[in-house]
């Protein structure tokens, strides 16, 4: 039978029935999807270097065959040894546990690489090294490059002999057999375009690449297409929202929110206004806002929003006001109900500590009507929570909430118009990706007045000469935040615990000053009290963990310290010190690393200090540690990506929105769509049925 793409799995050479099924259960089922299994990482043998120039605690890669290998006993340890040698030297490899697999793995003579760094024994020895078995450069049918590629696998794969090796030789073989009939949906042209290679290439590329660059090219496409789907569901979810039209749209706006423009302390910005301007427009139109504003940490994005809610409520609209923590919660509440009383608006509460008796009560009232605007947490997913007339969504610092529970409650009312405010700059990379579905909007520039803060970092050497800092600070009235990463001591990592701290802090370090402690383990009225004692300068020092990264706003507040800085990003410590310096005073902002402090800590710390720009340092922090750590992993479930990274693929990024947006406008205005595009949507449908089902199971 003639092998192609579609046939089970099985009847590719060495697979047979056996390995077949457990390949199947691994979701491997046609040669198809083993083409599609990509490899985990590569062996580049040009870094392998002759075993006769090894040396002691280098890290290093060698390649030998099999000489000797045994159980040996001598000594305290019961050990397992295999000596590899080449023409140049040998070097044993070492397991001292864990290591009967091994046993019958190798005959004499196999070719291994292995990968650990150098100890010097009696010999040199490479103890419990990652090794690789290889295939003779020269065996039958099986291609061994310059560059080895490296499957992942598991215990089940593995005990059917589906390992590295395994898949090397299967993929090869469905390669050669196979490869040409791999059809590339994208029109030459469009690939051109865009230098990328086609998909029989990239799919023989990134199994066994001829050399760097031809991988880089193969992994671009897999990028490409990666992203094409994932534009795909996004522009399509866009599209969709944007056919929505509003059963009333909203009046020109009138007195209510002319008074509240006047009730401000302040003048808006120029940013400010740009960015309401927007809103406005957005809501009096007749499909639903969808927008994400961003701005700098402390470049007024609350106020943009509550004059988003006066409009609603202007119209007889709702407003649900979300904030990712009660505390913040409380802190809108307590900043904005009288000022929106004031002008005829009832504003109320509702978080998860209040009593039930309470909370329903609250609860018939937002039903009934007599609510405008509705501050909370979470607890506005409530099922129980119902609204006589949503209007407006604003949920403050999104990237806390999960995209499903945004949806939850934008369907409590009849389409809403949604604002999702974002806590840090967001590189448009990220955003693209995140919010692909919603517009932008971007407050440009800080309020007047605002000095620099200054900022540097310092190692636990300095603590003493900070703390002397600390006390001159308060001495002329300013007040204080030190804050810790973590509340409890985990057990591995030995951190200061904040409750630990705050014991020492107040009756040791600073005995004659007022330490307040506030973390998230606090029952929230606790943490409302130390906050507002904070606020009302009955404390001149508060010790804290991350709950006061967002949002928290005290403006006598002028230093800000926190301890163990290797620890948080750049977005984060960026987020913190934007608690200070919001007052006419100068701010300050130190970090203290602990050691180890690597490298990479330095660089990122150092750039910190260098650097006051949120949305730079946004950039570097993603380029730095990457999406996943930027975001927790909670938020980044659409950024697991396989190929793709973000900070190079910009350009792809682009490009694909680029051609689904014309490939959805085409589909959508039924003109003589040609037969490619038609082709192309058909494909990436399918491709995101089969995304959306998977992502259902995950
Ligand atoms: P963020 O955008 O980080 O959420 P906030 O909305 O909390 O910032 O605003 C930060 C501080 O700036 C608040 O104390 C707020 O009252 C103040 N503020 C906002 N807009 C202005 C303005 N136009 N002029 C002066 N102060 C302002
Ligand atoms: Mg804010």
């Amino acid at each position: 039978m003639q092998l192609s793409l579609d046939s089970p799995v099985q009847f590719v050479k060495g697979i047979g029935p056996r390995k077949g099924a457990v390949l199947q259960s691994n979701g491997i089922e046609t040669v198809l999807e083993l083409l599609n299994y990509y490899p985990r990482g590569y062996l580049d043998r040009s870094n392998t270097i002759p075993i006769g120039q090894v040396s002691k605690d280098v890290a290093v890669t060698v390649l030998g065959r099999v000489l000797a290998q045994g159980t040996m006993y001598g000594g305290r340890n019961k050990r397992f040894e295999i000596i590899i040698g080449d023409e140049t030297g040998h070097i044993s490899l070492l397991w001292f546990a864990g290591h009967k697999y091994l046993q019958n793995r190798f005959k004499k003579g196999d070719l291994l690489a292995a990968t650990g760094v150098v100890g010097f024994y009696n010999g040199y020895q490479l103890a419990h090294p990652e090794i690789e078995p290889l295939e003779d450069e020269h065996a039958e049918g099986v291609h061994t490059g310059r560059i080895v590629p490296l499957y992942p696998s598991n215990s089940e794969l593995t005990k059917v002999g589906m390992q590295s090796r395994g898949f090397r030789k299967a993929i090869k073989y469905a390669l050669d057999n196979c490869a040409e009939e791999i059809d590339d949906h994208l029109p030459t042209a469009k690939r051109e375009e865009l230098n990328l290679p086609d998909l029989t290439t990239t799919i023989r590329q990134i199994h066994f690449p001829d050399n760097d660059e031809s991988r880089e090219s193969a992994r671009r496409r897999l990028s490409f297409e990666e992203l094409a789907e994932l534009q795909f569901l996004i522009m399509r979810h866009k599209s969709h929202i944007k056919e929505i039209k509003k059963t009333q749209p909203l009046a020109k706006h009138g007195k209510m929110v002319k008074q509240f423009a006047e009730s401000l302390p302040f003048q808006l910005t120029s940013g400010q206004r740009e960015a309401l301007k927007i809103i406005y427009s957005d809501m009096a139109g007749d499909t639903p806002m969808n927008r994400l504003l961003q701005g700098d940490v402390g470049c007024g994005k609350t106020v943009v929003a509550m004059a988003g809610a006066v409009y609603a409520a202007e119209n007889k609209r709702q407003c649900a006001f979300m904030a990712p923590t009660e505390l913040l919660a409380e802190q809108h509440y307590a900043n904005w109900s009288k000022t929106l009383a004031e002008i005829g608006i009832t504003s109320v509460l509702l978080t998860g500590s209040l009593k039930t008796a309470q909370r329903n009560l609250i609860g018939a009232r937002i039903a009934a009507g007599d609510v405008q605007i509705v501050f909370g947490t979470h607890a506005l997913f409530s099922a129980s929570v119902q609204f006589k007339r949503l209007g407006l969504v604003v949920i403050d610092e999104q990237h806390r909430f999960g995209v499903a529970q945004r949806a939850q409650l934008i369907a409590k009312g009849d389409s809403p118009d949604v604002l999702v405010m974002s806590a840090t700059p967001i590189p448009r990379t990220l955003a693209l990706t995140l919010y692909g579905d919603l517009d932008f909007a971007t407050i440009v520039g800080l309020p007047p007045g605002r000095k620099p803060v200054k900022t540097v970092w310092r190692t636990a050497a300095d603590r003493a000469k900070i703390h002397k800092f600390i006390a001159e600070r308060v001495a002329n009235s300013e007040q204080v935040f030190i804050i810790y990463p973590l509340v409890q001591k985990s057990e591995n990592i030995d951190l200061l615990a904040a409750e630990e701290a705050h014991r020492e802090l107040s009756e040791k370090v600073f005995p004659k000053l007022r330490v307040g402690l506030v973390h998230g383990q606090m029952k929230v009225k606790q943490q409302e009290k130390a906050i507002s004692e904070f606020r009302a300068a009955k404390t001149d020092i508060l010790v804290a963990t991350t709950v006061v990264e967002v949002g928290v706003d005290i403006p006598r507040a002028t230093v800000m310290v926190v301890e163990h800085g290797e620890r948080f990003g750049l977005a984060q410590l960026h987020q913190l010190r934007g608690r200070i310096g919001r007052g006419d005073k100068a701010g300050y902002c130190v970090a203290i690393a602990t050691p180890p402090i690597s490298p990479l800590v330095r660089k990122r710390l150092n750039y910190f200090v260098a650097n006051s720009d949120g949305f730079e340092l946004a950039e570097a922090d993603l380029k730095l540690r990457g999406p996943g750590e930027m975001f927790g992993t909670k938020q980044s479930g659409s950024l697991n990506f396989r190929m793709v990274n973000l900070s190079a693929d910009q350009d792809l990024l682009e490009a694909t929105r680029s051609l689904m947006e014309s490939l959805l406008a085409s589909k959508k205005e039924q003109v003589s769509i040609d037969h490619t595009a038609s082709n192309l949507v058909q494909y990436y449908e399918r491709r995101s049925a089969l995304r959306e089902k998977i992502a259902q199971v995950a």
